[in-house]
């Protein structure tokens, strides 16, 4: 066996988290939790059983767009730690923004979920969940942060609000509402939840240090009043939640025993550990709580991962749609040819770590070509075709005699077979493959020089024909007689250049759509234009190819090799039986080094 470079790196690479989650395992820290069997306080999980799972991770989408290369790396992340050390990992969408969520998004997230081979059911448990589900108890738990005296309704407007917040030099200052009793709060944010007050009039503020130098610290609101209806909880609700409030609570409600996060929430971690303290003191949630770690977001060159940027590009028509295969985003890499094991194999090589940086293009595509070319079919393909014309062929083969060619279907999988195709007197080359005054170190067509053509025989070259505009129409060759590829003594001419083609009489019309990077900077989006700006205009050439006929009926999605070219495969959407619509996934070779 071959091995691909993917078989000589050891499987898993230890990180921080792995780390982390070794030391807690060899501890004990969670061995002694309960699992009620569903999300819920601490009494529901007492009433359980010991929790069977080792760790529980979770991937907290919000369904508010598609899932792009970046959550990828998350579920990853998630998904493989949980398999990796006996634990489980919940799939959580984080709809606590009535403004922001739609229901769409939530079956696509599902799917790339399971598409990139990941899934939240396992024998005993389906640990798909909906954090709206837990607003009965952020509200309980709110009520008792006010009870307690660590939370207090504001009533400044949002001005006073912010100019009281201070900044990084300047401490805040107490809001005059601070001072309020638990009793005067706790009937205040009654009449928040009653519909008494109108939308942005008062927000429930928990209680710390509004001189803390951690800005996040400084009484941050937690539930705020809106008007808005809930895709899943209707009109019941006319507060809801912050984020910053509501996710340390998601996480606890689920037995989450780490709780991973991209390094933004870094300055977060005292708030969640201080909420959750709290709420455990108070015996409202199982004991010990998650912890929040944070690592390095992925940030890939020439691509975009903002979700809000992305849609921009979709609304405003810059390209076919989410699943258009040059967006970064799930569904449009899959359309795009990617695999699960080449986005599986990428998170791992990539790695974790608390430092953000930009990932080359090249290692994702590398990666790709690492998983592909160990199973891809190959196959012959003419991009850019010009007819060639073997001038002896009625001489030497016969007139409208065809001559039968094979080729491995894969290289290094004998067992795989042959694909069949045949040579006749036309046959179509890459037009490139013809220079009239050859460059130094060209080996292919040029007159008087012999080359093979791959699988057939050798041919000498004797000329071409112009069109109007000077371009070539027609290469001219003579076939040299008995040097078929296979045949005894077809290697007595040595030849240094051997080209690709298809048979004028058996190649399929193919639609070829070649893409290339959608941002012509490497950094999209981060300097002072506007990321619109920086869209390759070049960034999709659609060609009409002719391909091998062992290609002429082949399902949507399936993938291979043409060979010098790359990897292409048939698109997901507009590949039907007679009208064959290839992708280029990526070349052969690394086109994005610098
Ligand atoms: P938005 O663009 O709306 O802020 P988001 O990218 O934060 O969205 P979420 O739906 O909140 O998207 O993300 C779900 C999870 O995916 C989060 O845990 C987040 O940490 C992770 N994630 C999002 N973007 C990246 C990224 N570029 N690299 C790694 N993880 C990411
Ligand atoms: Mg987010």
């Amino acid at each position: 066996m071959t091995a691909s470079p993917a078989d000589k790196e050891p499987l898993k690479t230890s990180n921080f988290l792995r780390q982390i989650i070794e030391n807690d395992l060899a501890k004990g820290t969670y061995s002694g939790r309960k699992w009620g069997g569903s999300p819920g306080d601490a009494a529901h999980h007492a009433a359980g059983q010991p929790d069977q799972a080792k760790v529980r991770m979770r991937f907290p989408p919000e369904p508010n767009g598609y899932l792009h290369v970046g959550h990828a790396k998350s579920i990853c992340l998630n998904f493989g730690l949980a398999r990796d050390y006996g634990g489980v990992c919940h799939l959580r969408f984080d709809d606590t923004n009535p403004e922001k969520e739609d229901a769409e998004y939530v079956d696509s997230i599902k799917d790339s979920v399971q598409w990139l081979g990941f899934d939240w059911h396992n024998a005993s448990e389906m640990n798909l969940y909906q954090a709206s589900d837990y607003f009965d108890f952020m509200y309980r738990a709110a009520e008792y942060l006010i009870e307690t005296g660590n939370a207090y309704v504001d009533e400044q407007s949002a001005d006073e609000m912010r100019q009281n917040r201070g900044d990084f030099v300047k401490p805040g200052i107490n809001s005059p509402f601070r001072a309020r009793t638990s009793a005067e709060n706790l009937a205040r944010f009654r009449e928040m939840r009653d519909g008494k007050l109108a939308d942005g009039a008062a927000v429930l503020r928990a209680k710390l240090d509004m001189a803390s130098p951690n800005i996040n610290l400084r009484d941050p609101a937690i539930y705020r009043i809106r008007r808005a209806h809930h895709h899943n909880t209707g009109d019941t609700w006319c507060i809801y939640p912050m984020y910053a409030y509501a996710h340390p609570i998601e996480d606890a409600l689920e037995n989450i025993t780490h709780s991973i996060c991209t390094l933004e929430f870094e300055d977060q971690r005292p708030w969640y550990d201080w909420l959750l303290d709290k709420l455990a003191e108070g015996g409202l949630i199982a004991s010990p709580h998650p912890r929040q770690y944070e690592f390095a977001r992925l940030n890939l060159t020439y691509v975009l991962t903002s979700k809000r940027k992305l849609a921009q590009l979709v609304n405003e028509k810059r390209v076919s749609g989410w699943d258009d295969p040059r967006m970064p985003t799930i569904v449009g890499l899959r359309r795009r040819g990617y695999t699960p094991e080449a986005i599986q194999l990428f998170a791992e090589r990539i790695g974790v770590t608390k430092s953000d940086s930009w990932i080359d293009y090249s290692t994702l595509e590398g990666a790709l070509r690492d998983t592909l070319d160990p199973i891809a079919p190959r196959a012959m393909a003419v991009l850019d075709p010009v007819k060639l014309v073997l001038t002896n062929w009625d001489e030497v083969m016969g007139a409208g005699v065809l001559d039968d060619c094979s080729a491995p279907v894969h290289p290094h999988h004998p067992e795989q077979g042959k694909r069949e195709f045949k040579i006749g007197k036309e046959v179509w080359i890459e037009r490139t493959d013809y220079e009239e005054t050859p460059p130094k170190g060209f080996f292919r067509l040029f007159p008087g020089n012999k080359v093979r053509l791959k699988y057939g025989h050798v041919i000498e070259c004797t000329g071409a024909t112009r069109g109007a505009n000077g371009e070539i129409t027609e290469v001219q060759a003579k076939l040299i007689p008995d040097t078929k590829s296979g045949t005894p003594g077809s290697d007595a001419i040595k030849v240094k250049g051997v080209i690709t083609w298809v048979g004028v009489n058996d190649a399929v019309q193919a639609e070829v759509r070649l893409y290339d990077r959608l941002f012509t900077v490497e950094h999209p989006g981060t300097g002072d234009k506007d990321f619109l700006e920086e869209l390759n205009a070049g960034s999709l050439k659609t060609v009409t190819a002719f391909v091998e006929p062992s290609l002429a009926d082949v399902p949507a999605g399936t993938r291979f090799q043409f060979e010098r070219h790359g990897y292409f495969v048939t698109d997901l959407k507009d590949h039907a039986a007679g009208k064959a619509v290839f992708n280029r996934v990526t070349g052969m070779k690394d086109s994005w080094a610098k």
